[in-house]
């Protein structure tokens, strides 16, 4: 039996009514309609957004325009930028618990997670603040004494960020601070149905001295709101983190106007075990790998692609953790697996584990959603004698459900691993290193762990293969992102033809 932790009722709880900021200002949308959010953990409205419309995106990337286009904060210096995002940085620190609360009552996610979140996303703030000093282009002397070119990055333009439900904070992290790093001026559409943290992030912003126009944040749906930041003229950059569906309207709408895109999508990631893998490491990193984040997540690690001689053993010892794991109210600060985002992807999630166990798949553990009379809950479910064309198997579940596959030959491991449209991330797991890195380097994914799982940090690129993404965030190179190349091609003295 899953260990359940009985979500509190959210008594005397304040609701809270958020605004748009639109040039500098707190703004009530001009359709005069609100989005309220019902907790998914707890059942109750927590937070109020504007329904912001399609005039409301207008009006914000009017302002980045002409905040942009004024040149005020694209022609700061690198250190002045800096310093902004770094005092921005502190400022997240100073509010992390709140906002860490409002993430994990609006998103359902346990609050010890968040909490490790927020902290993470004040170091990627101050990553970016550092690269924002060291932006740069190069010089090359091609044609000898008498020629001098300069290739300069110049700040895009004008971006917009949107962003989905299930990191709040720290997607809009991964964007924003390196958009603002390279002098660009922004519009963020956070997902409608978990706004408040980048509304709060708004006021952040506004205190640490980003002036208006610069980073403005419009709420409401993504057909509303989204869909123009997406097509508009004046937009330059499109960074969106979502699904691949509409990932690839995105990329459609973006090309009306042929602006840039960066997009970080959807995954479905495996984790290939060798015979002589280190099986308690390995253990309790599929354990972790696919719960974290009730399994509401782009890098859940939900394919076991384990060998016959272990995968016996393997299945029923994750069988028994995750009859450990705790399941239950995000406010308590034991749990590990929190709500499910809304009712109807719960009903989602329990389809494709009915359609596995329909299709052949053996339930090895869970396959219940929990219902604790508040809130949307699933037990963390192994499945195995899953099958590489089952839905469940190439498809995001998006849910605590880990799918085993086995192998025989090490080709084969690779060809189930890579026989799927995603490749975002991948875990290889043997005490052999050699054996990790030939087939490390055979995965078709931005990232492959080996020996671990979902480990990362601010300096390490991260991005998808195949229909997992275009572009990498973080690393060195993201601030890079955004910016265009110009290069200066000069003559110096006398020319002689
Ligand atoms: P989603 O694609 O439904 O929505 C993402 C955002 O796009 C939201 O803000 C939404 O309002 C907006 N949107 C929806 N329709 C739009 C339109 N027509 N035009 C413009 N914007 C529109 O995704 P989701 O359900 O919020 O998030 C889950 C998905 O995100 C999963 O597929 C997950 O894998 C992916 N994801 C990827 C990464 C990554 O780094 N690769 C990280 C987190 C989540």
């Amino acid at each position: 039996m899953t260990v359940m932790v009985q979500p509190k009722a959210l008594t005397n709880y304040k609701v809270r009514d958020f605004r748009m900021l639109i040039d500098g200002a707190w703004v009530e949308t001009d359709g005069g309609k609100t989005l309220e959010r019902v907790a998914p953990g707890h059942g109750v409205v927590v937070s109020r957004y504007q329904a912001g419309t399609r005039r409301d995106a207008e009006r914000a990337i009017a302002a980045a325009r002409r905040a942009f286009d004024d040149g005020h904060w694209p022609r700061m210096t690198g250190a002045e930028r800096s310093n902004i995002l770094l005092k921005a940085a502190d400022l997240i620190a100073a509010r992390a618990e709140e906002l860490a609360h409002l993430d994990a009552v609006e998103a359902g996610k346990p609050i010890s997670q968040v909490r490790g979140e927020i902290a993470g996303s004040v170091d990627i703030w101050r990553y970016a603040a550092a690269l924002a000093r060291d932006l740069h282009g190069e010089s090359y002397n091609t044609l000898g004494e008498g020629t001098l070119g300069v290739v300069l990055r110049e700040a895009i333009g004008v971006v917009s960020i949107i962003t989905p439900w299930n990191f709040p904070f720290l997607i809009v992290g991964q964007k924003l601070p390196f958009a603002l790093a390279a002098g660009c001026t922004t519009v963020v559409k956070p997902s409608e149905l978990t706004s408040g943290s980048t509304l709060v992030l708004g006021e952040i912003l506004t205190e640490a001295g980003v002036p208006a126009g610069v980073a403005n944040i419009v709420t409401g749906t993504g057909p509303e709101v989204g869909a123009p930041l997406t097509t508009h003229p004046d937009v330059d950059m499109v960074s969106f983190t979502g699904s691949t569906g509409v990932g690839r309207l995105t990329m459609a709408n973006a090309a009306q106007t042929l602006k840039k895109v960066s997009l970080e999508l959807g995954g479905k990631n495996p984790q290939i075990v060798f015979p002589d893998a280190n099986l308690d490491e390995f253990i309790d990193a599929a354990v972790f790998g696919g719960y974290f984040n009730a399994g509401e997540c782009c890098n859940a690690g939900s394919r076991l692609i384990l060998h016959r001689d272990v995968a016996e053993e393997a299945t029923a010892r994750i069988a028994e953790l995750s009859k450990l794991v705790k399941v239950g109210d995000p406010l308590d600060p034991s749990t590990q697996v929190g709500a499910i985002i809304t009712p109807q992807h719960l009903q989602k999630i329990a389809g494709y584990v009915l359609g596995a166990a329909s299709g052949g798949a053996r339930l090895a553990y869970g396959g219940d959603t929990v219902d604790f009379g508040l809130g949307q809950y699933m037990a963390p479910t192994i499945l195995s004698q899953v099958t590489p064309e089952m839905a469940v198997a190439r498809e995001e579940v998006f849910g605590p459900v880990l799918s085993v596959l086995t192998f025989e030959t090490t080709e084969e491991a690779i060809q189930i691993a890579n026989s799927i449209d995603y490749g975002l991330s991948a875990g290889v797991w043997s005490r052999d290193f050699d054996t990790c890195l030939t087939v490390g380097r055979r995965m078709r994914a931005g990232t492959v762990w080996m020996n671990t799982f979902m480990d990362g940090s601010p300096e390490l690129p991260f991005g998808g293969y195949k229909q997992s993404g275009l572009g990498r965030e973080l690393g060195r190179h993201a601030v890079e992102d955004y910016t265009e190349t110009k290069t200066l091609n000069m003559h110096i003295g006398a020319r002689t033809n």
